[in-house]
């Protein structure tokens, strides 16, 4: 029988060998990040723990308690560890150890239920323990995940409000104040809105680079920003060059104007950045107005449309929001929109305008003159559309429609009578200009089978001073082909006279505004001089001289005695349907 006190510190062989059974057992029940030899060791110890134990006097379990927590603390946690080093107690301690049944058995049994006791609190205390870090690494994570989101949310909330580059808020900062100002409830009265805009800020980041127009474009914004912030008004960058300025409380346009006064001020103060020195100007529109009757929309757009108003009057000013103005350019764009799908689905047509000879009073041509029959405003006259397909480059495509229109309707006249009028049709500069033309011209001759000599074009003096020489090759070719070509609003466009005679002309028509004076002989001798040196520098040139805008018999009367060829307006016929006068060639008139 082994003394209890010798043997602890000698090499218990017995415990040895327990310990190399309990190895055996369970090694490998779960994952533990110790070498043999240190597993070895442990076992040992413990088993010369449990030996000792057992045969300490006075007996008690609690060895048993703390082997079961070393177990665990050593990583051999999992269930048949457990159950493997109970059922090896159990049956094997007393025989390993070479100690009898009695008075043993019990001992074993106490150290077994103490050892499964130690084994299962600390298995409950680490996973408490794991739990706990878990959960502390689990608060910890979202905590840095909050951290970051809410960096993030704020970035993304500075990204979303503010401009980037000048750091000023952005446009949809603005628009989500002025929307809030138009809210309903909010305090109402008057406010404005005003668009400001650098004068061709495009020359500066030409001439000085991107970079160094960033900086200069900065640099503005910061000062302008800095008199926003004194005088507590909200500055945006609304993008580009542009900047939105919100007036919430105003007094009336009055107030505004010395406002957009003292931001284009300091706009013109001169800038210096990376030792360039510019001076700039700004443009600026501003819309005043009872809050209660407008919405963010209407209001920037007016903004931007007055803005748009400064700059074609000459930049460097501020212009003030004009509803009626505003009402008309709406209707521009709108009209402007709406050409295209109006001209596929055939809309334009054309009425004609008889062109009379003063000599003998027969109607030897006919103008040509484009109306709009829109589904739901109506007819609509040229002077409403033809300028805005000129800027859309629509002309060119309706342009050609209309001549092929107007010549298949002469045709169609001259096969009714060798003595029908010839047809006069304008041509818009744009449409002279377009490489095209002289091509689809022979190709609506040949399609319509209308004789060249038939065929008269219009040509504004204006768009004659601005002629180049592919397009004065154009005219030749024109002419050479037969056609007549007219000079419309002649005395309108200050043509340099001697250009004339380089020209393949051979109509002049004379503006009605220089027709409308006449009326009796002797009443305005001034402007019958004027009419009678036209009329003879005309002749001089070998041109037929045409007057617009008659109205009257008596100016018909004057026009004739000053040596005029012929004339169109009122007093001989208001522009006609088509049909009128193929009833007037038919009854033989
Ligand atoms: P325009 O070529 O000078 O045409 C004469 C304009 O004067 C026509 O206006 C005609 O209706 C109007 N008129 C005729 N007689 C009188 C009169 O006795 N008194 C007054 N006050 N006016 C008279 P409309 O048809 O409104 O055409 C306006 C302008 O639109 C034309 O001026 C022409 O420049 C342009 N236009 C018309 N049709 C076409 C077209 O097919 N193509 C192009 N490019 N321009 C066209
Ligand atoms: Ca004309
Ligand atoms: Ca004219």
């Amino acid at each position: 029988m082994p003394a209890t006190g010798a043997r602890r510190d000698a090499p218990w062989p017995e415990a040895e060998h327990f310990a190399a059974a309990w190895a055996g057992r369970i090694v490998g029940t779960s994952y533990v990040p110790l070498l043999d030899a240190e597993i070895n060791d442990l076992l040992y110890r413990l088993a010369v723990q449990l030996g000792t134990a057992l045969l300490a006097e006075p007996f008690t379990s609690r060895p048993g308690y703390d082997i079961g927590v070393e177990l665990v603390a050593a990583d051999f946690s999992a269930p048949e560890a457990l159950g493997r080093t109970v059922s090896l107690v159990n049956s094997g301690l007393l025989h390993l150890l070479g100690l009898p049944e009695e008075p043993y058995r019990a001992r074993v049994e106490e150290l077994v239920e103490s050892v499964a006791t130690g084994y299962a609190r600390a298995i409950r205390d680490r996973t408490l323990a794991e739990q706990d870090a878990i959960r502390r690494a689990a608060m910890a994570a979202r905590a840095t995940a909050e951290a970051a989101l809410r960096d993030s949310e704020a970035q993304r909330q500075f990204a979303v409000l503010y401009d980037p580059l000048t750091g000023l808020p952005n446009r949809a900062m603005f628009m989500e104040r002025l929307a809030s100002r138009l809210a309903p409830g909010s305090r109402g009265g008057r406010l404005a809105v005003c668009a400001l805009n650098i004068d061709r800020f495009d020359v500066i980041n030409d001439s000085l680079g991107q970079e160094v127009g960033d900086k200069i474009l900065t640099a503005v914004a910061h000062r302008i920003a800095e008199l926003a912030r004194q005088r507590g008004y909200l500055l945006a960058r609304l993008g580009g060059d542009e900047f939105g300025l919100l007036v919430e409380r105003t007094a009336g346009s009055d107030d505004v104007t010395s406002i957009a006064e003292s931001f284009l001020a300091v706009v013109a103060r001169p800038v210096n950045v990376d030792g360039h020195e510019v001076t700039l100007t700004a443009s600026m529109g501003i819309v005043e107005q009872q809050a209660t009757r407008t919405n963010t929309t209407e209001l920037t757009r007016a903004a931007r449309m007055s803005l748009h108003w400064a700059k074609i009057d000459g930049r460097a000013r501020w212009v003030l929001f004009d509803p009626v103005r505003g009402a008309r350019q709406v209707e521009r764009s709108a009209l402007s929109a709406q050409m295209p799908a109006a001209l596929a689905r055939g809309e334009f047509g054309l009425v004609y305008q008889p062109l009379v000879s003063l000599i003998d009073g027969d109607t030897h041509g006919v103008e040509a003159l484009a109306r709009w029959q829109h589904p739901t405003m109506g007819l609509i006259g040229p002077d409403r559309f033809i300028d805005l397909a000129e800027d859309t480059g629509l002309i060119v495509a309706l342009g050609i429609r209309l001549l092929d229109e107007a010549c298949r309707q002469a045709a169609e006249w001259h096969r009714l009578s060798p003595k029908a009028p010839f047809v006069s049709v304008n041509l818009a500069v744009r449409q002279l200009r377009h490489p095209g033309l002289l091509r689809e011209v022979m190709a609506v001759l040949d399609s319509t089978g209308l004789p060249a000599d038939r065929l008269q074009l219009e040509i504004t003096e204006s768009a004659v001073l601005s002629t180049d020489d592919e397009t004065l090759g154009t005219l030749h070719a024109l002419a050479d082909l037969g056609i007549r070509l007219a000079i419309d609003d002649f005395g309108t466009g200050y043509a340099n006279l001697s250009y004339l005679r380089t020209l393949p002309v051979h109509v002049l028509k004379l503006d009605g505004a220089f027709i409308r004076p006449l009326e009796v002989a002797g009443d305005d001798p001034v402007g019958e001089a004027i009419v009678a040196t036209m009329v003879s520098l005309g002749h001089r040139l070998g041109l037929t001289v045409t007057s617009e805008g008659v109205e009257t018999a008596g100016q018909a009367a004057r026009l004739a005695a000053l040596g005029c060829d012929s004339a169109q307006g009122w007093h001989f016929g208001r522009p006609a349907a088509a049909e009128l006068i193929t009833r007037l060639l038919a009854n033989g008139a």
